[in-house]
């Protein structure tokens, strides 16, 4: 089996093939434009492996797609490439509509070029996988409300309506075309290699800098947690046994407000690496202003990947946040190579 995996270098794309990689015996192209989020450092324990090449292309760029197909000959997609950070879909919506919409349309239509011209059998055996978010479906009002894959969609920013836009195109690729696709909409996601622009990563990192622990408005948004490792799990057990043309949605039974999670990971650090100066990590934390549109809520119902496809989370939010903040710990020296930015100034081969 080989398999596209494109944004390969990006949090989730990395678990994803460092996962193909350990516990699968499939070929993996890792097709990553490299913006910001993406990072090849993240892939160091299998960039060795003979079944993982690196292919530094734009989703976009429809003729160098074209060439990879024709280059690799995959008999899968899996498609997290994407602009993924609500806060910068705010600042500036543009690249999310390019690459998360125009570019997911360049996708398919160079996957559906290539499929096309597949004999029968592996016709009927490829495989497009989209991987989206559960922000699609917008905001929850009632606190025993859970998304499930029928929800209708109402995405509130502008990242969000990009990727039920992609959505959108994916289910009509197959409608129209046949083209065998799956989507699977995951709520949010946690662990290490995370980009310190997201919640946990930045909560664990200010801290250890003596930074201020910011908290929109009063932290009380709810958000389901998976530890990402898991969710790499359930895109195989999708890609390899799930029903073409339809949705499963993916969460870890873990709804915490901003707050719980803050305030856990504060209490974490105590224990873990309790400040030499005296005090709790948790006096670091401040509240400000609260960001447009922010939804209050989300939970995915994930009862249908378990009842169809036999996926449960291994961790629970306890074992999965401790295993994060160990992992950043121990793993300084990736953190501050993201923070100083020499991730990318070494493959741009600028000069320290
Ligand atoms: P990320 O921002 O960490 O990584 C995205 C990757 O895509 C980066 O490596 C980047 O270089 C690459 N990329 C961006 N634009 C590209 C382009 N035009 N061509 C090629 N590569 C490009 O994102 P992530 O958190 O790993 O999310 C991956 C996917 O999973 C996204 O589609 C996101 O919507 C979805 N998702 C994320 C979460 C979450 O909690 N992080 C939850 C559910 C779904």
């Amino acid at each position: 089996m080989k398999v596209f995996v494109t944004g390969g270098a990006g949090f989730i794309g990395s678990a994803v093939i460092r996962y193909l990689i350990s516990d699968t015996d499939y070929e993996v192209v890792n097709i990553d434009k490299l913006t910001y989020a993406g990072n090849l450092e993240s892939l160091k324990c299998v960039a060795g492996s003979s079944r993982y090449c690196f292919e530094k292309v734009d989703i976009c760029d429809r003729a160098a797609l074209d060439e990879l197909f024709k280059k690799h000959a995959p008999q899968a997609v899996m498609h997290l490439a994407a602009e993924s950070h609500v806060d910068r879909s705010i600042d500036g919506p543009a690249d999310f509509v390019q690459t998360n919409i125009v570019g997911t349309y360049n996708l398919l239509e160079a996957t559906r070029y290539y499929w096309q011209g597949l004999p029968e059998a592996s016709k009927a055996a490829f495989r497009f996988h989209h991987i989206s978010t559960d922000e699609v479906y917008g905001d929850l009002e009632g606190t025993h409300d859970l998304f499930h894959e029928k929800t209708p969609y109402a995405p509130s920013s502008p990242y969000s309506a990009s990727k039920a836009s992609a959505d959108h195109l994916v289910r009509a690729w197959q409608r129209t075309f046949g083209l065998p696709t799956l989507i699977t909409n995951c709520s949010n996601n946690y662990g290490p290699y995370h980009f310190p622009e997201k919640l946990i990563p930045l909560m664990i990192l200010n801290a250890l800098d003596r930074k201020a622990l910011p908290i929109y408005g009063a932290g009380n948004q709810v958000r389901d947690w998976l530890f990402v490792e898991d969710h790499a799990r359930a895109l195989h057990k999708v890609l390899a046994e799930g029903q073409v043309g339809t949705t499963y949605n993916i969460g870890g039974h873990n709804e915490k407000t901003n707050l719980d999670v803050v305030h856990k990971l504060c209490e974490l650090l105590d224990e873990l690496c309790p400040r030499a100066e005296g005090g709790t990590y948790g006096e670091l934390i401040t509240h400000v202003k609260d960001r447009p549109g922010h939804d209050v809520r989300y939970a995915i119902d994930a009862s249908k990947i378990q009842r169809e496809l036999g996926w449960v989370p291994v961790e629970s939010f306890e074992t999965g946040l401790r295993k994060t903040v160990e992992w950043y710990l121990n793993n300084q020296e990736w953190c501050r190579r993201v923070q100083d930015g020499s991730y990318q100034r070494e493959r741009l081969g600028i000069k320290e």
